[in-house]
């Protein structure tokens, strides 16, 4: 298998300490391409830098919904500036967190939409984060393809929608990306999801350090050699060859980023 983790946080303390120990296991697993995603300016420098080391690494910058109150125009111009760099392959996360609400909402839908005027002006595709927040998302993305013009690709991260949810995803033209939670017993949901989205729409990754997937939910800190476990699960799921699947996805995460 030869996979890529399409959403990871290298550079977060749990990950970051023993890095290179990290990407030699991920390596050894068939997980040798990784998106190091930012989400708060400090992040979103580190990730740049981080992925500056490893050939096969890139970066995501944007500003999480949870650190959306912050935001000033200020904010804005260092992100498009940082996303100049040849390593920045996608604008986010960004996106909508009704779950938590650690932002006020209208922060995170003006720092939202000013991500997505970003990617517009950068050719980037966008990496949205949407937590209980699904119609609004859509309504956010409708308007400003509406207004503005196309995006070059939205992927939703971590999905755990509906099928239907699913469905209207992709009658977008979006994409969908599946952690590790797809594996676990409460996620039948995610999983009727899963079922009906196809190879050449689909992503995988751990969204590490955060949630490891079955049979390893034990391992506290999730990292991108476990993303293994999600790939093949997804693959019986979808009663396809290992490798076909590994393949397939593979070939759409290097499509939708442009990676080489
Ligand atoms: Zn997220
Ligand atoms: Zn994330």
């Amino acid at each position: 298998m030869e996979l890529i983790d399409t959403h990871c946080h290298l550079t977060f303390e749990q990950l970051a300490w023993e890095i290179d120990e990290v990407v030699e296991r991920s390596v050894a697993a068939g997980v040798a391409g990784w998106i190091t995603v930012g989400t708060d300016p400090e992040h979103n420098l580190k990730a740049v830098e981080l992925a500056g080391r490893f050939d096969n690494m890139f970066a995501g910058v944007g500003i999480h919904p949870h650190d959306a109150r912050d935001v000033t125009a200020e904010t804005m111009v260092k992100l498009k500036e940082l996303a100049r760099n040849e390593k920045v392959v996608a604008i986010g996360e960004t996106g909508l967190d009704f779950h938590y609400d650690f932002s006020p909402r209208q922060d995170q839908r003006r720092v939202f939409e000013a991500q997505l005027e970003i990617a517009r002006q950068m050719n980037l595709p966008v990496i949205i984060h949407s937590r209980e927040a699904f119609d609004e998302t859509i309504d956010i993305l409708e308007q400003f393809i509406g207004l503005k013009g196309t995006l070059k690709g939205v992927v939703f991260h971590c999905f755990g929608g509906s099928e239907h949810q699913a469905r209207i995803v992709l009658d977008h033209g979006f994409y969908i990306s599946f952690t590790g939670v797809v594996t676990f017993k409460n996620a039948e949901k995610a999983r009727q999801a899963a079922k009906i989205v196809p190879a050449d729409r689909l992503m995988l990754e751990t969204d590490g350090p955060y949630m490891s997937p079955a049979p390893m939910r034990k391992q506290k800190i999730n990292e991108p050699a476990l993303m293994v476990h999600t790939a093949r699960f997804l693959a019986g799921l979808k009663e396809m060859d290992e490798n076909d699947f590994a393949r397939a996805v593979t070939a759409t995460s290097k499509s939708f980023f442009g990676l080489p």
